[in-house]
This record gives structure tokens, C-alpha cells and sequence, in this order.
């Protein structure tokens, strides 16, 4: 199919019922029927293509990998129940006990936790390469390293690296590069393009981008899904119906949704950038991002999130957050509601003060994934609390 990104999003639906509704309909079924004897041998042998039990595999969980999967140009994928789930599911499938992961250092905190307190129970390690310093990673590939792996934008410090090249050096190695591509969404960059073998998401975030449930989906090369999709219909960690449903209505905004979100997150960088109590200001499009042209390379547009920091530390922290009116006080992003988070106080608190100055948290680091409302109410209530 020719079609752009935005009609794909709308137009890619699974086949109609006999009653030729328009939406697709809910297929809250936990199991499928078979015809007869032979039809029930072959679908268990996988002869035949089709649904069996809605742990291996739904209509609507089908029809939103699909939409993704054209999204991001990817081959095949699994949805999960959530964007942690789909993490963890994935380096179970495709990792060994002895192998190692050679990670960005600013990820995820819940991944941050997984390959530092559980994954190394089964033998499986990590080594953390700096955002900023992607020419040392080929020193830190040891025989046993399997994947690089990547989250650009970073939570919460928006930096941005460099798709392209960390294709390159995965390419070189032949190691697998698996990009979580959370924070920009399908819409405003496509990893598979530049080279990633798999592409993860929350859904949870500008995917459903109504703060309503719970989702994740990992997309990419046919046989590393194979592997994943073998994994997974044995744990059971599969999307349920209703939030793929869900998710594959919400698909059909996402670039109306993330234009809006882009929009307003770029006129609050630039008048946090000038604001006297601001100490700095990181977007991926403001000129002074210290990655803008790589950003401007990779992505259609910066995204929804803005960090900056405010002058006075810790104390002027607290009060800018007891200031704060219209504004959400929550950790979720990607939601039609503007959010502002705390990371050094929630949920990067795990973290020792020295792991967060090494990926770039500050006490008084504010993180805010700017909504849908009105970008005149947003800057006001921001303002105010500043002032
Ligand atoms: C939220 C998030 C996750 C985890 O997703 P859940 O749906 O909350 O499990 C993973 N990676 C990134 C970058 C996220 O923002």
C-alpha cells in the first residue's frame, strides 16, 4: 500500500464480521473454535494462520501490531500488557544466561532496575555506555555481548543520540540493536530506517496519549519477533482485547495528537529558555540542545517533553511544585494533560545521587510533558509557579 502515515493509522483494519460494521468491533474472547478434527490438528501444528487462544494471538491485538508495524516499517511484532512487559519480554526471548547488554546509561528507570537487581540472577549483565560519548562503546562489545540498546529522547533529559551511528556499530559487531522508541512515537521517528533490528514503545504513553491503560508492543525483524512471540505465548504477558481496541483507535490520532503536543512543547521551551528563573532549558528542537542537528536529522518534530531547571536547587524545587495549579503533579507523560514531574524525588529516587548526576538529574530538574490544553494556560500556570 502507497498510502501516507496518517491514512494508514485510520484505514488498517482487520476483516469486517458478516454485519459489515464500520468500527471494529471488541473480540472479548479468551479462546477461538475449530471446525472439526483436522482443522483443530492443523491450527496447532501452525499449518493454518489464525487465532487460537487470545494469549498467543487476538483480533485486536493483530490489528494494532499491524497499524505499528506499518507505522514503523517493521516486519512483525507482539503487544503486551505493558511497555515493561514488552522490555522484559524481549531480552528473555533473545538472551542466553552469559550473555551481556551493553545499555545506553539514561533509560527507563523500571529498565534500569531489571538489568540491575533481577536479570543478573540469570547470569545476564550489563555494562552502561555515557549518551555523550558513543566513540567508546566499541571498547566496552565483549565476546559475550549480544544487543545495544537505546532510548532517544532519554527520560527525563530529552538528549538524543544517534540512531544512525549506533546502527553502524551494532552492524559492524553484529550485535542486535533494539531502540525503545517511546518518547518520540512511531510518528516522529522510525529506528527500523536507520537500522534497528527491533522497535519497543509504551503504549501507555503518546500511543493511547489519554493516560487510560496500560500497554506495550515490541515491532521489527521476523525471526527475532518468532523468538519473541514463542517466549511470550508460554509466559503470557499478551495485550488483553479491550486496551488493544483501545490502542488501535488512539492510533488513528497520533499525528494530529503529537503535532498539537509538539507544537505546544516547542513554544514552552522557548519561553522557558528566556524566563529569569530558569538556569536551562533541553528540547530537542531549540537550537541550543547540545544534539539539535542530529534531532532535526532523526526526528519530524521534538516531541512532548521539556526539561529544564530552575534556579535556587531543592527548596525552589518544592515550592514551584506546591505552586503549580492546572497542571498535573504525576509521573505518566504522553497524556492529553500537561504533567510535571520530580524525577530526582520519584522516579529516578532509586537512583544514587551520583547515578543521577551521571545521566544528568539535578535536585532542582523540573520534567514536563506538555498536553493538549491551550498553550496560553499552560505557560501561565508555569509562569505563576516560577514567579
Ligand atoms: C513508561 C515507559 C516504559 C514502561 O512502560 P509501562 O507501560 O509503564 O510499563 C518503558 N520505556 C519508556 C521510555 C517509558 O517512558
Amino acid at each position: 500500500m502507497n498510502h501516507k502515515f496518517e491514512t494508514n493509522a485510520v484505514r488498517t483494519q482487520i476483516e469486517r464480521t458478516q454485519f459489515l460494521e464500520h468500527s471494529v468491533p471488541l473480540y472479548l474472547t479468551s479462546s477461538f473454535v475449530f471446525e472439526d478434527a483436522e482443522d483443530m490438528r492443523a491450527s496447532f501444528a501452525e499449518e493454518k494462520d489464525r487465532n487460537i487462544y487470545s494469549r498467543y494471538s487476538n483480533p485486536n491485538s493483530t490489528e494494532f501490531i499491524r497499524k505499528v508495524c506499518q507505522m514503523e516499517g517493521a516486519e512483525d511484532g507482539f503487544a503486551f500488557a505493558s511497555g515493561m512487559a514488552a522490555v522484559f519480554s524481549t531480552f528473555a526471548a533473545l538472551l542466553e544466561s552469559g550473555d551481556h547488554i551493553l545499555s545506553a546509561r539514561s533509560i527507563f528507570g523500571s529498565t534500569h532496575s531489571l538489568l540491575t537487581n533481577f536479570f543478573p540472577k540469570w547470569n545476564i549483565d550489563h555494562s552502561y555506555f555515557r549518551i555523550d560519548a558513543l566513540e567508546k562503546i566499541e571498547a566496552m562489545i565483549t565476546p559475550k555481548t549480544k544487543l545495544i540498546y537505546a532510548e532517544s529522547p532519554t527520560n527525563p533529559g530529552v538528549d538524543i543520540l544517534d540512531l544512525e551511528a549506533l546502527a553502524k556499530i551494532a552492524k559492524r559487531h553484529n550485535l542486535m540493536l533494539i531502540i525503545d522508541n517511546c518518547f518520540a512515537s512511531p510518528y516522529l521517528q522510525q529506528p527500523i530506517t536507520f537500522g534497528a533490528d527491533l522497535v519497543i514503545h509504551s503504549g501507555t504513553k503518546l500511543m493511547d496519549g489519554q493516560g487510560r491503560v496500560l500497554a506495550g508492543i515490541t515491532v521489527g525483524r521476523r525471526d527475532l519477533i518468532d523468538k519473541i512471540y514463542r517466549f511470550s505465548r508460554i509466559t503470557g504477558p499478551a495485550l488483553s482485547p479491550f486496551n488493544a481496541w483501545m490502542l488501535s483507535k488512539s492510533l488513528e490520532t497520533l499525528a494530529v495528537r503529537v503535532d498539537r503536543h509538539c507544537n505546544n512543547a516547542l513554544k514552552l521551551a522557548t519561553f522557558l529558555e528566556g524566563h529569569e528563573k530558569v538556569n536551562w532549558v533541553k528540547y530537542p528542537f531549540l537550537k541550543s540542545h547540545p544534539n539539535y542537528e542530529v534531532a532535526k536529522r532523526q526526528m519530524k518534530a521534538g516531541g512532548c517533553v521539556v526539561a529544564f531547571e530552575i534556579k535556587g536547587g531543592k527548596k525552589a524545587g518544592r515550592e514551584f511544585f506546591d505552586k503549580i495549579g492546572l497542571l498535573s503533579l504525576s509521573a505518566n507523560l504522553g497524556d492529553s494533560r500537561s504533567i510535571v514531574t520530580h524525577p530526582a524525588s520519584t522516579t529516578h529516587s532509586k537512583l544514587s545521587s551520583e547515578e543521577r548526576a551521571a545521566v544528568g538529574i539535578s535536585d532542582g530538574m523540573v520534567r514536563i510533558s506538555v498536553g493538549l490544553e491551550h498553550i496560553d494556560d499552560i505557560i501561565s500556570d508555569i509562569d505563576h509557579a516560577l514567579r
